[in-house]
């Protein structure tokens, strides 16, 4: 999420990851003779090529002092005028902020798909003078009173809201504190933001220093050829001579890496020590985070108080959707269901295997194997049905029936549209057929590149809708897939593909706005507890048996899918998820937990809180609070529930969809989705845009039954 976009909204202290190191003028602005408008092109779009990395800082500088100079005039518009006050302290500002937005939010993007020390080295230097102008503009009083007289104006409902959570923005980060109380609290967030970035450079730095080496082991070959094909090529990256098929292997605690080993390597042992380590991530010598969390949790508590609130729990809820009641209520009745199924899950691996005892390194491997008997369900057999430009094509297609948009590739050669890399499509996004009519665009960075790209997906705006600076939306989306290899296509794992609808829908909340207020088009201005849902929503079709149909398959024979197989994929897609659920409830409770207590030994609340959701005990190491990035260095600090609470609204929604099969029935319901849920972005409350879609609130009946809970 591109910072600036957001205005004010996200200036806390833990949305950023920034490093304190000193800044120096090394070079000579690029931009000192050259206008920004040579950045982009006459579409508007960035052109890459022409953001050199050893002018980074002095660009940005320039920008930043630019941006002072018209702020400090604006402000002087701002005391001295009589009305406009909503046009001066929105639209101008918008305007004045442009430069800094587009130019940052290209750097940003650039850091995460194209990296290297040049980049990175030139981001951080500069990115404590980008946040400290955006801490400081956001406390200015000036604006705050022009805001607040802008709320007495003619407004209508969208400018109120956004209104509304500019001023509350700007009061939590204390534009009304006396002067010695602004200090403080500018002390505490830096404080806060250097301790959220240490904590997730030593988680970083203590998964980095975990490596397990494997030689000569039988056991390897029982893995999947894709596992082999990962650890041989981290081998190869430690400088050893590697093949998947003879090794020698190196297994780490990332993702992917952690995931695949548990699952699927036969012999206890070795698990044991990787889960051991895993669970330790972060908690030991100079890794260690212990001290920090207190810190972190310490600070916030200060900074609640300071701003007039009981603690900071108080603030996160004060700007997301749902009530700390609901919450509880919601949480505590599914777990109440799932404990119990996650227990059954538990004893049937025990039965099913003869197993006295079942070591928490050993369930996620009994589970799988339970699965694999069971189903007769290989994650491998999928693949060969699932090449990434038929889903693509598939989902484009989907797009077209149910919320009628034409999506088209452009040829960036003959366009000249510049691109990162050469695997980067661009696209743009026609309203019905009408290819007069462009609504939006947007790239697609498809395949994973070790070294200078991010791992993960996700969708970031490239451009927002506005009315003021005349701009259609545009949208980066950015996946780590598996590039062609050996002559074969680039080939998807059905959760690659989950993941592919999961960023479109976002980008579809993004590129299908109708509100044209650029504070509140698209994702902007959302409660974060509702931003999931499109998301989400859109995961669902992957098992929609037509749509699903309609794109996988073989990339040999081009034979459809077989019924056999999307039934297995049916039938377990939701197999001995309960103790998912219940970590997540687990992991949301201890969020909200610690932000809400004077805490004196996270270990033991961490005992005391897992006993009475996980439905089997905690390892005596596990410290996992040294490595809970989400809360103590993301922004979902006190809000980790916005998971679940989105995950219930997205299958909610969805549950009207499921069962029609007529085509025209869908469309209705895909217009009415794409009219409400997509189109009024953070122009409307949440809760009411849901409720005119659904006719109703949202209920948890669509999920309980979903996870067999009912
Ligand atoms: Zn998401």
């Amino acid at each position: 999420m591109n910072i600036f976009v957001l205005f004010f909204l996200f200036f806390t202290a833990e949305s950023f990851n920034f490093n304190n190191s000193k800044c120096y003028l090394k070079n000579k602005s690029s931009l000192i003779n050259m206008n920004l408008k040579n950045l982009r092109d006459k579409n508007g779009l960035p052109k890459f090529s022409l953001f050199k990395y050893n002018t980074i800082e002095d660009d940005t500088k320039l920008i930043i002092n630019d941006l002072k100079k018209d702020f400090k005039k604006l402000e002087e518009k701002m005391e001295n005028t009589k009305s406009n006050f909503y046009e001066i302290s929105i639209y101008e500002r918008e305007k004045i902020f442009y430069p800094i937005e587009f130019y940052w939010g290209v750097i940003s993007h650039l850091t995460s798909v194209k990296n290297n020390n040049e980049l990175r080295t030139a981001h951080e230097n500069v990115m404590p003078e980008v946040i400290k102008i955006g801490n400081d503009l956001s406390q200015s009083k000036i604006l705050y009173n022009c805001l607040k007289k802008a709320s007495k104006e003619n407004l209508n409902s969208i400018q109120k809201r956004i209104i509304k959570k500019e001023l509350k923005g700007m009061e939590l980060n204390g534009v009304n504190l006396e002067d010695n109380k602004k200090e403080e609290f500018r002390e505490i967030s830096l404080r806060l933001a250097n301790l959220s970035n240490k904590y997730r450079n030593n988680v970083l730095d203590s998964v980095n220093n975990y490596k397990m080496i494997i030689k000569d082991d039988k056991n390897m070959l029982k893995m999947p050829e894709y596992s082999l094909e990962l650890y041989s090529e981290k081998a190869k990256t430690e400088g050893f001579k590697s093949t998947p098929k003879k090794g020698p292997w190196v297994v780490t605690l990332d993702g992917p890496s952690l995931y695949s080993f548990m699952t699927k390597y036969p012999e206890s042992d070795k698990r044991k020590d990787l889960y051991k380590a895993s669970i330790k991530r972060a908690s030991e010598k100079k890794y260690d985070n212990t001290e920090l969390v207190y810190e972190i949790l310490k600070l916030n508590q200060k900074l609640s108080e300071l701003l007039g609130y009981k603690n900071y729990v108080d603030i996160s809820l004060s700007q997301k959707m749902a009530t700390e009641s609901k919450i509880y209520k919601l949480l505590n009745k599914i777990s109440k269901k799932s404990k119990k199924k996650g227990i059954e899950d538990y004893e049937e691996i025990k039965s099913y295997f003869g197993l006295k005892d079942l070591n928490s390194w050993d369930v996620a491997y009994y589970s799988e194997k339970l699965k694999e008997d069971k189903f007769e369900f290989k994650e491998e057999d999928v693949k060969p049905y699932l090449v990434y430009e038929n889903v693509l094509e598939g989902l484009f297609k989907l797009s077209k029936k149910i919320f009628d948009i034409s999506i088209v590739e452009v040829n960036t050669d003959k366009e000249k549209i510049d691109l990162w890399n050469e695997d980067v499509k661009y696209f743009r996004v026609y309203d019905g057929s009408d290819s007069k009519n462009e609504i939006a665009s947007f790239y697609l960075d498809p395949y994973i590149r070790p070294g200078e790209k991010k791992g993960g997906a996700w969708m970031d705006d490239c451009v927002g809708k506005s009315k003021y600076l005349n701009n259609k939306p545009v949208a980066y989306l950015t996946l780590n897939g598996t590039p062609p290899l050996n002559g074969k296509p680039s080939l998807m794992t059905f959760s690659d593909v989950e993941t592919l609808f999961h960023e479109f829908g976002h980008g579809l909340q993004h590129m299908l706005t109708e509100v044209d207020e650029s504070a509140a088009a698209g994702i902007n201005n959302i409660e974060w507890d509702a931003v999931e849902l499109p998301s989400q929503f859109m995961e669902n079709w992957c098992y929609h048996k037509k749509t699903l149909m309609s794109f996988a398959k073989h990339y040999q024979t081009n034979k459809t899918m077989p019924d056999d197989l999307y039934n297995k994929i049916m039938s377990q897609k939701t197999f001995h998820k309960a103790n998912q659920i219940n970590r997540q409830i687990y992991f949301s409770m201890i969020d909200l937990y610690v932000y809400q207590n004077d805490i004196d030994d996270i270990y033991n609340v961490q005992k005391k809180i897992s006993d009475k959701y996980l439905a089997y005990p905690i390892d005596k190491e596990d410290r996992f609070l040294c490595s809970f990035e989400h809360i103590f260095s993301g922004g979902y600090s006190a809000g980790y529930y916005s998971y679940k609470w989105a995950e219930i609204m997205s299958l909610d929604a969805f549950s009207v969809f499921e069962n029609v099969e007529d085509d025209k029935e869908l469309k209705n319901l895909g217009m009415k989705f794409r009219k409400t849920i997509l189109a009024k972005g953070g122009g409307t409350d949440p809760l009411k845009v849901y409720k005119e879609f659904m006719g109703r609130e949202p209920n948890s009946d669509a999920f309980m039954k979903h996870y067999g809970l009912i």
